[in-house]
């Protein structure tokens, strides 16, 4: 039998303590699970791609089926050279949907064997977004509930230097 693969695809500007939550569930659930990082244009950016993998590759470590990467091509064109149908989405709001199911449905027009499945977020981090966690480091508060506590030094260290 194949092995069922998944990709969960980000920007992860950094990860935080609800990225991390859905790739523990995704991995619980397929053989393996690939964390790919991908640039987002409308964005401005606080790590690098590079620093972003080295940080979610340090969180990770503890999952053995979980492996970290990144991609300049669609998330779909990757997934195909990766041999994974199925694209992982956290939701955490009615608010994320419009534009997952949106992203969903365009995907599929792009390449009708890949399926997009939605994962509600853990109701402790509905709130959280990577947008916050750069707010509350850029004014040196604690970032301890927001992100994996492996990085929390390396956030705090880089928005020093970004301010
Ligand atoms: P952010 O909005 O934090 O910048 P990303 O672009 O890195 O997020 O999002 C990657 C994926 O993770 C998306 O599917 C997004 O909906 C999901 N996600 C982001 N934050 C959370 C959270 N707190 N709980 C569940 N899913 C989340």
């Amino acid at each position: 039998m194949s092995m069922n693969v998944a990709v969960y695809p980000g920007s992860f500007d950094p990860i935080t303590l609800g990225h991390l939550n859905i790739i523990r569930r995704s991995a619980a659930v397929f053989d393996k699970l690939l964390v790919c990082v991908v640039v987002n244009s409308g964005k401005n950016p606080l790590f690098t791609i590079e620093e972003r993998v080295e940080l979610i590759r340090r969180t990770v470590a503890r999952f053995p089926n979980v492996e970290v990467e990144s991609s300049e091509e669609l998330v779909v064109e990757y997934m195909k050279t990766r041999g994974a149908r199925v694209m992982i989405k956290g939701l955490r709001a009615v608010s994320d949907f419009d534009w997952e199911f949106r992203i969903a449905l365009v995907n599929k027009k792009i390449e009708p064997t890949i399926e997009t499945l939605f994962m509600p977020s853990s109701e402790k981090y509905t709130y959280l977004s990577s947008s916050v966690v750069r707010e509350i480091a850029s004014y040196g508060g604690d970032l301890k509930a927001f992100v994996p506590k492996e990085i929390i030094d390396d956030v705090a260290r880089k928005v020093e230097r970004w301010r």
